[in-house]
């Protein structure tokens, strides 16, 4: 029997190319959404069931046309992963705002409408899971990242509210809070004093941080639970990280 339709935003690198990964080594149809698909189209896949298509998560439209593009061939999403989201790194005196919006937009408008896009079907069908990727920051602050933090707290707020709304539908909405990975996220920060301090942070780690492996197979995991069950938040860090 074809599994069921998997979305995951973010897709181009880091926690996204990792998941993306797991789910097509066990035979899933995936849309995988980003802005540069040339990279998703390198990774290491069996690409067949594999559809790739170019999606700014904070443009609706967009997002929504590719989702009902892939459900129109293997019906309807059964889980979508909004990972896609962006670190900026600065302190709040001097910051550009324009990189607090960039933050904003992404990291909660994009989750926003990832889920009002799937969720209409999920509740209809009594099936379906949204795991949406928060952070650490999304429990605790961090020094020279407050508009992350407030992006990521609203991730862990807006999810609890949706879990509860949906609840009694048998739709399952959970998050994964991380901590700090080894992916692409740094390279978009352009304060060199917040990028030095953060680099100072992790060598302090002795410079050991988080296997982006090990986030995918916490979304593999809380997506194999049986729909009765809800991993409703799954925290994960690499065991020297301090704060
Ligand atoms: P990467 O920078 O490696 O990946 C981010 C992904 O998000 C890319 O695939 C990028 O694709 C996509 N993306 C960014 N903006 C948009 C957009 N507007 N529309 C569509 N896609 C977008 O970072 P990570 O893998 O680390 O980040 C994934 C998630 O994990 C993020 O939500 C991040 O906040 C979170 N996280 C990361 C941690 C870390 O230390 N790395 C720790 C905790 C949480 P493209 O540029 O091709 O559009």
């Amino acid at each position: 029997m074809q599994k069921p339709l998997v979305v995951i935003t973010g897709a181009s690198s880091g926690f996204g190319a990792e998941i993306a990964k797991l789910f097509n080594q066990e035979g899933y149809p995936l849309l995988l959404l980003g802005r540069r698909t040339e990279k998703i189209a390198q990774l290491p896949l069996n690409f067949q069931d594999v559809m790739i298509e170019s999606v700014d998560v904070t443009d609706y439209q967009q997002f929504e046309k590719a989702i009902r593009k892939a459900e129109a061939i293997y019906g309807p999403v059964d889980l979508l992963v909004n990972n896609a989201g962006i670190m900026l790194l600065g302190n709040v005196q001097n910051q550009e705002p324009n990189e607090w919006q960039q933050m904003l937009n992404t990291n909660i408008m994009g989750v926003l409408n990832g889920m009002q896009i799937v969720l209409d079907q999920m509740i209809k069908r009594k099936h379906g899971t949204i795991i949406n990727m928060s952070s650490i920051a999304g429990k605790k602050a961090f020094i020279n990242h407050a508009a992350y933090v407030a992006s990521k707290f609203g991730v862990h707020g807006l999810s609890e509210t949706v879990r509860q709304e949906v609840s009694d539908k048998n739709v399952r909405i959970s998050l994964v809070a991380p901590g700090a990975a080894e992916t692409e996220l740094l390279t978009h920060v352009t304060d060199q004093n917040a990028l030095t301090d953060y680099q100072a942070w992790k060598n302090s780690m002795g410079g050991i941080t988080l296997d982006p492996h090990y986030v995918a197979t916490s979304v593999k995991f809380i997506y194999d639970m049986p729909q009765e069950v809800n991993i409703r938040e799954l925290a994960l860090a690499a065991t020297r990280q301090d704060g």
